[in-house]
């Protein structure tokens, strides 16, 4: 059985960890691998590894990291297949999502590259009498980064290129579901001239995260999960007095008017709630149908969901299984949660016929009508495919609704009206919005948070937030003297 370890201090490690877990083939349900669970020994040989790397990698010119960003770019470029491959092989979502995916990765890698830019301080010349002052940005050290299944390429790759950009040595724990992509970015960045110690990976489940929130030698975590997790990472971690920054679950609305093009509305509805099996946090998993409209649109939905093929991602299907065989039988078990409560399944995952193994974790597409705000189908994260339709009837109905909800991630509203789509975007109390666009995520060059129980921290991920979030600011003053001194006052310094 292939065995999955660490990568620590430049090269795979193996057989350190007591603990092991599971790697399946989602789209098969066979086990293909095993993944070593770090413990706080293991955790700790990273950090020492990252402390000793971030010593001199600090003081490495910004020509010598940006030539490492460069040649990074280049090898993850040239090998986007074989990292779509591995994404696959153990998430499930089908290739040409895990290609998008890895595209989106290379973006921040891109980013990263501009990072002298980015780090660029103010000088101001004569802020007193033949005084000087001028700002600076210095790395943290070492950082940490934990991640999702759901991204296993991506997600790391928005932070750790600018972590490592602005100078830091970087822990990434990847989930333990989809560990194999990260330790090949691991070995392309070596490749790429990263000092070793640089970029470490561990592998592990909670008992790992909950070291790097206790060592000392960690400043700062980037973490993205689910929202239980990410208040206990924030909550653990800034108690220990690190930076946290940590994006949490979703409740993604698309709020469709009754002017907005309604095919151009149901492709994205389709596109958007059931891509990658649902499993996005930019998902869309509530559909706002403000009336007359819904009967029209469900229509429409369900038209294009008859064509859509379920089946092993490797086979050019529409649609991948689920990452496990619990969470297959969790997202299920919300479907029958909302026959129970009266919703209408108009499209019901549960019949699907696959194109694939019949022991796959599988669930089809599925679309319910006439969801209310206090089922569960609509209170809860569910994290698979299943779209719910709540009726409103005016756009107010629909913002009040949007806005009571608990989580603040991704939103969407499809219109004609230009000053409808205006005063959505001002008045939605979330942190990412699409007109006419049904996941707005946002490009590298810009920043990815959510707002409420979405995020908590203060700085959202790569873009101009990624930057500050892994630097800190420094301001000097400085006076080169000419022969003339100014003599002893002990006043309180200001401008002369
Ligand atoms: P998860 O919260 O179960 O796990 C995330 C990470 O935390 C993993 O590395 C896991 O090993 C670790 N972990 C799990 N339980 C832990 C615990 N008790 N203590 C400490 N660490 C723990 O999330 P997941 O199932 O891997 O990913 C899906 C979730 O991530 C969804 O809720 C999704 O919305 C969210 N997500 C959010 C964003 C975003 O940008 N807001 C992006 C992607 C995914």
């Amino acid at each position: 059985m292939n065995l999955i370890a660490h990568f620590i201090d430049g090269k795979r490690t193996g057989g350190t960890s007591t603990r092991r877990g599971d790697v399946f083939d989602p789209a098969t349900g066979r086990r293909t691998a095993e993944v070593e669970l770090a413990g706080a020994a293991d955790v700790a040989a990273a950090v020492e590894a990252a402390e000793r790397a971030a010593r001199t990698w600090r003081d490495a010119s910004l020509a010598k990291r940006t030539a490492v960003l460069f040649a990074f770019r280049e090898l993850v470029h040239a090998r986007r297949d074989e990292l779509a491959e591995l994404i696959t092989a153990e998430h499930g979502k089908v290739l040409a999502d895990a290609a998008g995916e890895v595209q989106r990765g290379l973006e921040v890698i891109e980013y990263a590259c501009g990072i002298p830019s980015a780090l660029r301080g103010g000088f101001s010349e004569n802020v007193s009498t033949e005084v000087d002052s001028y700002s600076l940005r210095q790395p943290l050290g070492v950082v940490a980064v934990v991640s999702p299944f759901n991204f296993p390429v991506m997600v790391p790759l928005w932070f750790v290129p600018v972590a490592v950009a602005a100078g830091n040595a970087v822990v990434l724990k990847p989930s333990e579901k989809d560990p194999s992509a990260a330790l090949l970015l691991a070995e392309l960045f070596v490749e790429a001239g990263l000092p070793g110690g640089v970029f470490n990976v561990v592998n592990g489940d909670a008992e790992a995260v909950d070291a790097l929130l206790d060592h000392p030698v960690v400043r700062a975590v980037s973490f993205v999960g689910s929202t239980p997790v990410a208040r206990h990472v924030y909550q653990r971690g800034t108690a220990a007095g690190k930076r946290v920054q940590a994006l949490g679950g979703a409740k993604n609305h698309m709020v469709v008017l009754p002017d907005a093009d309604l095919d151009l509305a149901a492709d994205a509805a389709v596109n958007a709630g059931f891509g990658s099996a649902g499993e996005r946090c930019m998902a869309i998993s509530a559909l706002v149908a403000v009336e007359p409209v819904a009967d029209e649109l469900v229509a429409r939905i369900a038209r294009r969901m008859a064509g859509l093929r379920t089946g092993d991602g490797r086979r050019g299907c529409d649609m991948g299984p689920l990452v496990t065989a619990a969470h297959a039988a969790r997202v299920r078990a919300y479907v029958e949660a909302g026959v129970a409560a009266g919703a209408v399944p108009v499209v019901d995952g549960r019949d699907v016929a696959v194109d694939g193994d019949p022991d796959g974790f599988w669930l089809g597409p599925t679309l319910f009508d006439r969801v209310t705000p206090e089922m569960s189908i609509y209170t809860d994260e569910i994290f698979g495919p299943v779209l719910s339709v709540l009726r409103v009837d005016s756009y107010d109905e629909a913002v009040t609704l949007v806005n009571a909800n608990p989580y603040g991630n991704g939103t969407a509203i499809f219109t004609n009206d230009g000053g409808a789509a205006r005063r959505y975007q001002h008045e939605v109390e979330v942190g990412m919005v699409g007109v006419n666009v049904p996941i707005p995520v946002p490009m590298a060059y810009y920043s990815f948070g959510g707002w409420k129980s979405s995020l908590f921290g203060d700085l959202h991920a790569h873009g101009a937030d990624g930057v500050a979030f892994f630097t800190r600011g420094k301001v000097v003053t400085s006076r080169w003297l000419d022969p003339r001194h100014g003599g002893v006052n002990l006043g309180f310094p200001t401008q002369t």
